[in-house]
């Protein structure tokens, strides 16, 4: 004989049972479920058409509820969490392209005033102050 899944005693040739439908376990009918005598003989029926799921599938069952809310705010986070990287990517392109942009600008009036400066350093400025100054004479 099987072993009740509840006790884990030796299920007697008198002792009525029936496998759990959902983990297909044998279970004492008595005091395992809460079928009245009358259901207990229908459940020993060959073709029987009442159900019967053990405590543990049943409280499994019950959690299938919020299993499956949490698996939906899961997928929503999931979307959330999808969503923002393309148009983050898309966005710092453009970014980096201004920034490369106002580098090259920055380093062209850098260029420039180094010129300016080598200009007023070189010599032949002194010629022009020379010069300017000749004029002015
Ligand atoms: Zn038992
Ligand atoms: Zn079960």
């Amino acid at each position: 004989m099987p072993n009740c899944a509840k006790c884990k005693q030796d299920i007697e040739d008198n002792e009525i049972y029936f496998d759990c439908d959902s983990c297909k376990r044998p279970i004492h009918a008595q005091p395992y479920s809460d079928f009245t005598s009358c259901e207990i003989k229908c459940t020993q029926l060959k073709k029987r058409v009442l159900r019967f799921v053990c405590n543990d599938c049943n409280s499994g069952l019950l959690q299938i509820p919020s299993i499956i809310q949490t698996i939906q705010e899961l997928k929503t986070e999931i979307d959330l969490l999808k969503a923002p990287t393309p148009t983050k990517s898309s966005d710092s392109n453009p970014v980096s392209i201004l920034q490369v942009n106002e580098i090259i600008s920055e380093m062209n009036e850098c260029e420039l005033r180094k010129k300016n400066v080598m200009v007023f350093g070189l010599p032949e400025n002194q010629n022009n102050i020379q010069a300017e100054k000749k004029y002015g004479a």
